[in-house]
């Protein structure tokens, strides 16, 4: 008889792990998903598009209802898992049924951070993390309203892209000097704000929310600086937080995530964390890549064979239209490393690429990302090279038949 597995939360990271497993293990074990979202796991990296009207919510959908069926898996949709019993092996639902497990997987992703701030409460103060804010933010563009967003990392920026798009006037404020700074270097972070001011959107950097104004609704925000913006909603972009509780309730250890072994097995035997909720070897990934890679760890680990996890190499691609921009590893540098940097901020384009010790260990591209997953590439095989380096800022066809020559 086939071994019960149930996986709580039905994103990203759990349906790549079905996917997974019904490769590597297929028959083994008898598979439930229990997942709080409405709807058949979809894409949330293609919510962006969405906003931005470059894609039709129906067509983000992972995979199809028969997927799921054809596979044997039992899937409860719209349905909260509230609390884990660990002796007795149990979960239990929020309508009171419970279900019983032999391994259990945590893959109950993050959930935005919300400021600590006057007004954060107020009506009109909304998040950007699943197709229901999305259908939420696309009704305020609609209606032309003023809309400021809280952050300019990655999120904030695809949130305001899609809300300008869409028809909204909007005023990004962030924290810090410059834009993408856990990304982008001073240059990047500068080209980068004057590509996105041309697609209509306003950007206020050094930009501390003091509070939310307003007396039933939001009305604007007040920096601490005293600047004063006057809106009719605030999106908050401003991090994510794992979601641990359900662990921590249940005693499973739990630091700013899951903490996680490589593979991927939490503090307590046969129960599993992976993707946003799980913390490997200190970090907690906000980012799709590192959660299928743990997926494909762990269904090998489930299919009895040797398998561990031991860590990602990162990357970014935001994407707005028309403003290409890619970071990956030490995009900084150090005393030891050394750059080859490009800038022709007339055409919009900077690159730098930073090496150390004959490889490549970073880079950043800002206009010009053609070339993004042949640099990615040199970063994560650490490969020495001597070969292209001379030609290697100018593309790979370019460093590639120069070092054929
Ligand atoms: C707008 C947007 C754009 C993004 N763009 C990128 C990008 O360009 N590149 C990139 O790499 N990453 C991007 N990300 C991040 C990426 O989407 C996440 O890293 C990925 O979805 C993580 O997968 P996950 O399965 O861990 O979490 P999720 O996909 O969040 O899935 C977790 C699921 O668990 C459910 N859940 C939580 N608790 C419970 C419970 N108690 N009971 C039942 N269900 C529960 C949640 O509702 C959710 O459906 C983006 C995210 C957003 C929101």
């Amino acid at each position: 008889m086939s071994e019960s597995l149930v996986i709580v939360g039905n994103g990203m990271a759990a349906a790549r792990l079905v996917d997974e497993l019904a490769k590597s293990a297929l028959g083994r074990y008898a598979i439930a998903v229990i997942g709080d979202e409405p709807r058949l796991a979809y894409n949330r990296v293609l919510l962006s598009s969405v906003l931005a009207g470059e894609t039709a919510s129906h067509d983000i959908e992972l995979k199809p209802a028969d997927w799921w069926r054809d596979r044997g898996v039992t899937l409860k949709y719209g349905c909260t898992v509230g609390e884990i019993d660990v002796g007795r092996r149990e979960l239990k639902i929020a309508n009171e049924e419970s279900i019983s497990f032999s391994k259990l997987v945590l893959a109950t992703g993050s959930t935005p951070l919300r400021l600590n701030v006057p007004g954060v409460e107020l009506p009109g103060v909304h998040t950007f993390r699943d197709s229901r804010d999305v259908d939420l933010l696309l009704t305020l563009a609609a209606a032309k309203k003023r809309v400021v967003v809280v952050g300019g990392g990655l999120l904030g920026l695809e949130a305001a892209y899609g809300l300008a798009k869409a028809g909204a006037a909007v005023t990004l404020v962030h924290l810090m000097d410059r834009l993408m700074e856990r990304q982008l270097d001073a240059p990047a972070g500068a080209l980068l704000k004057s590509l996105v001011e041309k697609k209509g959107i306003k950007v206020l950097l050094n930009a501390n929310t003091g509070r939310i104004l307003g007396e039933r609704r939001v009305e604007g925000v007040e920096l601490n600086d005293g600047r004063r913006i006057e809106a009719d909603a605030v999106i908050l972009a401003a991090g994510i937080r794992p979601n641990v509780a359900l662990a921590k309730e249940a005693g499973i250890s739990v630091n700013r995530g899951i903490m996680v072994d490589d593979q991927l097995q939490t503090g307590v035997s046969d129960i599993f964390a992976l993707g946003e909720c799980a913390e490997h070897r200190g970090i907690c990934y906000g980012l799709v890549e590192p959660a299928y890679e743990q997926a494909s760890a762990l269904a090998q680990h489930l299919a009895g064979r040797n398998a561990a996890y031991g860590g990602s190499v990162v990357a970014t691609n935001l994407k707005v239209s028309g403003v290409g921009v890619f970071s990956a590893g030490e995009f900084l540098g150090s005393d030891r490393s050394e750059a080859i940097v490009l800038g022709d901020f007339r055409r919009g384009i900077y690159k730098k690429l930073v090496i150390e010790e004959g490889r490549l260990i970073g880079a950043v591209l800002v206009g010009d990302t053609a070339d993004a997953l042949w640099y990615f590439e040199m970063i994560r095989s650490r490969e020495r090279i001597a070969g292209v380096r001379k030609d290697m800022m100018f593309g790979r066809p370019a460093a590639t038949l120069a070092a054929a020559a």
